[in-house]
Order: structure tokens, then C-alpha cells, then sequence
């Protein structure tokens, strides 16, 4: 089973892939990490990859496709995998498609409100310390404004100012469109409410999951 996470930034899919990998054993994929990764390790296509950062463009789909072809090609992957940053555009969605066209597929649309991201953004806290993540929301520890852990200054991150949040929640909206509808079209994408309680929402996907492998254990013996 090949699982798509698509959602903002702040409906916390991060958190539900997560969840999702522990649960079902299938390896969270994150685009952005894994091109870290791959610029880290100095590899021939983490030298294209840094190449186009420097530039502020973002990463070709054929390139990033490619990156994600190679972890998704893994031993790991062959019982199933949650893809958390990719397909971003209806391109890259066929472009995936291509690679692996017969694998069953699940979308799970984490459906958020802009006020609602606003809302859990603006609480959140790192801590320059031990770069622990709190949000003052709901992280009832914080009492003064210091990390529980190491005794740090909280600070707020940059790209979580109300005009940065403001941004990528609008390219968003413009980008996921056409994906949604594509998916729609294949009858494989579901939408999940993602203002409830992180155990919540994953209650949600787990329902959906269960029935989407059940069935497509039933349909083939290709897991
Ligand atoms: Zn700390």
C-alpha cells in the first residue's frame, strides 16, 4: 500500500506519518529530509540538489522523483510506505505513477482550516537549547516561558511568523487543486478532519487504512 499524506503545513501529517510507520510498520518518507539527506551524503544527485537550493528554486519534480524512486525501491518499502511531501503537483503525481503504477493507493487529505494553522503555529516554541518543539497552547509544563528540559529561552521560529504561515498556507490552496481532484478521480483519496486531538484524527486514518489494506489484500496477493 502506497499511503500520500497531502495537508498544510500545521495539520500535522508529520505527526500522523509518524503514527501511522509505528502502527503499520511502513516507512515514513519525507521528501524534504530525504534531499537533505542526499546533500549531506554528497552524492552525484545531492550535488544537483544543492545546486538548485542555492538558487532558491525549488527542486525539479524529474529530480526530486528520482530521489524518491531510489528510497522507494528499498526492501523496506515492499510491504508499504507513507509518502510525506510528495506529489506536491499533479506532475509529480504522474511522474510517481510511471515508476510504480500498479501499487493500491491511499491519499488521506488532512483537512485544516488557515485560522485554525494560524492558531497552532503562532503557539508553538522551539527551544534553542535542545531543540525540543512545545506549543504553549497545550503544553501545560510551560509556566515562563523556558524549556521543562534544559532551562533555555523559548523562541518562536521564523518561518512561523503570521505572514510566512499566511504564504505557504496560499501557494497551498493554489497548488493542491488539480492533485485533489486527480485523486478523487481514482477513488483513492479520503479527507480527514485534522482540527481534533492528534489521537483523534489517527483513530480516523486507522479506519480507513485498515479497510484499504483489508480490501486490497482481497482484490490481490500484492500487499
Ligand atoms: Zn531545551
Amino acid at each position: 500500500m502506497r499511503i500520500i499524506l497531502l495537508g498544510p503545513a500545521g495539520s500535522g501529517k508529520g505527526t500522523q506519518g509518524e503514527l501511522i510507520e509505528r502502527h503499520y510498520g511502513f516507512p515514513r518518507i519525507s521528501t524534504g529530509d530525504l534531499l537533505r539527506l542526499e546533500v549531506q551524503k554528497g552524492s552525484e544527485l545531492g550535488k544537483m540538489v544543492a545546486e538548485v537550493m542555492k538558487s532558491g528554486r525549488l527542486v525539479a519534480d524529474e529530480l526530486v522523483t528520482r530521489v524518491v524512486r531510489d528510497r522507494i525501491n528499498a526492501p523496506d518499502c515492499r510491504a508499504g510506505y507513507v509518502l510525506d511531501g510528495y506529489p506536491r503537483t499533479l506532475n509529480q503525481a504522474l511522474l510517481l505513477e510511471k515508476i510504480e503504477g500498479d501499487r493500491p493507493e491511499t491519499v488521506l487529505e488532512i483537512q485544516i482550516s488557515e485560522e485554525a494553522v494560524m492558531e497552532r503555529l503562532a503557539g508553538r516554541r522551539v527551544c534553542p537549547g535542545c531543540a525540543a518543539v512545545y506549543n504553549i497552547n497545550n503544553d501545560k509544563v510551560i509556566t515562563d516561558g523556558r524549556c521543562p528540559a534544559c532551562g533555555a529561552g523559548l523562541v518562536a521560529r521564523n518561518d512561523d511568523r503570521p505572514e510566512v504561515i499566511r504564504e505557504r498556507f496560499r501557494i497551498y490552496r493554489e497548488t493542491i487543486g488539480p492533485l485533489l481532484e486527480h485523486y478523487s478521480r481514482k477513488q483513492v483519496l479520503f479527507q480527514v478532519d485534522g482540527r481534533r486531538a492528534v489521537e483523534e484524527v489517527f483513530g480516523s486514518i486507522r479506519l480507513i487504512l485498515d479497510n484499504r489494506i483489508a480490501r486490497s489484500q482481497g482484490e490481490s496477493r500484492r500487499p
